[in-house]
């Protein structure tokens, strides 16, 4: 192969179509049984995306019949099958494949690529095994002895229903926001377990109108402005996410105004208050969790959980609450990128090992690491964002991969790699940035590590990483 693409999310699909229009001779193995990534894995009740479809979606593949501002989340998996299908991609995609280990041979420079169906080789490697794919389970004494299910809403059992039970819900994120409204709308009682309170504004979500969808389909310029118009006011917002800026604070002050006018409770007014400044975490979009809150059958409980027992939990306090069904919405391991997979570079060194001896996981432009030629990733480290959409950043390293490959194949040389000292310098100034940034604020959050290195994020504007993924790195070593 000339090209081997791990994973069928936004990411994998997006490189497939670059290596199709390319011609190139590419496979992409995926390890389930169908495309769609997180939106194949993330089926809980009430899921959606929180940045608007038309902009959440391929420049190549725009899809003028979004049926919401934000599309629920099997719209957006019937959206990826339906792309794959389209572009010819899903013929090249071996599904029930899960690659284990990837082993760069300096003698046929070729990536041997073990999986659970074989090896293959390939001259050239792209991981697209997304950030949000493992989920992390909190570490609670007595969860595994706890009698009824126990659900982490990436791993959802959609024959579970909601009716009538005691349901608690672990966690105030992006997943616990779109799930608690429609488990309350169903639950007998509902217990929302929270350690810190989210930054929250509304979404403002609604359906698009027929007239409106028509409209699209008939003038496609019309619907790529619109998609513009929407990539610009997430841009615009960049400026809320330095530490002290003027942006931020005025955008604290209106969302806490925003909280006053949403919520009668007092109590759950303090409650529903973050200590910790705007951005530091995830902001979420939500038009019914707040509303949700005030229903008579829902509790926000802010005391540390001190033990699962098998009917229940047990609070720091002593109070015990009894439940039938345990909701964990405690998020991923979004610290251990290429989760499960050993990659061992030219020198015989595996990635995650010297990501260990770097003090976390690092790349250019969260894409080539020296040593490892050859080889790729998407939405790889500092490449996640909180203010525009991912999919844009996967089409900006599709692009910039995509340009490595044919510059290699063109050269005909064998190997193309970053070079150490142009990483080192790269990695120093987008540390710099991110110091300034809201992320680096004090609050407990998957953006980084335990050490407090910021390893998911992105240090600027989108437009910054795009200009940047536009030129070649000064040095990028060709042999
Ligand atoms: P998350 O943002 O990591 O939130 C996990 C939540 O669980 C936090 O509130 C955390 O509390 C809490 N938690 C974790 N361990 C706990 C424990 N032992 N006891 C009590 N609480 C605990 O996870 P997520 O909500 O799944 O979202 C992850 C990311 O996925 C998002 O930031 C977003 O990028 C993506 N996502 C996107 C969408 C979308 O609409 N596009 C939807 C869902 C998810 P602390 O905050 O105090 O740590």
């Amino acid at each position: 192969m000339d090209l081997i693409i791990i994973g069928s999310g936004f990411g994998g699909l997006g490189m497939a179509f670059h290596a199709a229009r390319q011609g190139q001779r590419f496979l992409v193995l995926e390890r389930a049984e169908d495309v769609g990534g997180t939106w194949r894995d993330n089926i809980y009740p009430g899921v959606a995306c929180d940045t608007q479809s038309h902009h959440y979606s391929f420049s190549f593949a725009p899809n003028p019949d979004w049926s919401r501002r934000f599309a629920p989340g099997p719209e957006i998996h019937a959206y990826l099958r339906d792309t794959a299908n389209r572009f010819g991609i899903t013929r090249n995609i071996r599904f029930g494949c899960n690659v284990t280990r990837l082993r760069f041979d300096m003698a046929d420079t070729l990536w041997h690529v073990e999986s659970s169906r074989g090896i293959f080789r390939a001259r050239t490697v792209v991981s697209a095994m997304g950030q949000l794919t493992e989920p992390a389970f909190p570490a609670l004494p007595g969860l595994a002895d706890f009698a009824g299910p126990v659900l982490h809403t990436a791993r959802w059992d959609a024959g579970f229903s909601a009716s009538g039970k005691r349901i608690g819900v672990i966690g105030t994120g992006a997943s616990a926001i779109q799930l608690v409204p429609e488990l309350a709308a169903e639950a007998g009682h509902l217990t929302l377990f929270q350690r810190s309170a989210p930054w929250m504004c509304p979404k403002d979500d609604r359906d698009f109108t027929e007239s409106e969808k028509r409209r699209f389909r008939r003038f496609p310029l019309w619907q790529r402005l619109y998609r513009y118009s929407i990539y610009w006011s997430w841009e615009r917002s960049w400026p809320e996410f330095l530490d002290g800026s003027r942006r931020q604070k005025r955008r604290s002050r209106e969302m806490l105004e925003w909280l006053d006018g949403q919520v009668a409770s007092p109590e759950l007014r303090r409650q529903m208050t973050p200590d910790y400044p705007l951005g530091c975490k995830r902001v979420l979009l939500s038009d019914t969790f707040l509303p949700a809150l005030e229903r008579p059958n829902v509790d926000v409980c802010t005391a540390q959980i001190r033990r699962v027992t098998p009917g229940g939990v047990e609070l720091a306090g002593g109070t015990s609450i009894d439940l039938d069904m345990l909701a964990l919405a405690t998020g991923f391991t979004a610290q251990e990128f290429l989760p499960g997979l050993a990659v061992i570079g030219a020198e015989g060194k595996e990635l995650h090992e010297v990501w260990e001896e770097a003090g976390g996981a690092e790349g250019y432009l969260g894409i080539m690491v020296p040593g490892f030629p050859n080889f790729f990733m998407m939405y790889g480290p500092n490449t996640n964002l909180g203010h525009n959409s991912i999919v844009f950043m996967l089409e900006c390293q599709a692009h910039f991969i995509s340009k490595a490959i044919r510059r290699l194949h063109r050269s005909n040389k064998k190997t193309i790699a970053i070079d150490s000292h142009e990483m080192a310098g790269y990695q120093q100034t987008l540390q710099d940035e991110l110091a300034r940034t809201a992320w680096a604020g004090n609050c407990t959050s998957w953006y980084k590590t335990g050490s407090d290195k910021i390893t998911s994020n992105w240090s600027t504007t989108t437009l910054g990483y795009w200009l940047k993924s536009r030129f070649w790195p000064k040095r990028l070593s060709v042999d």
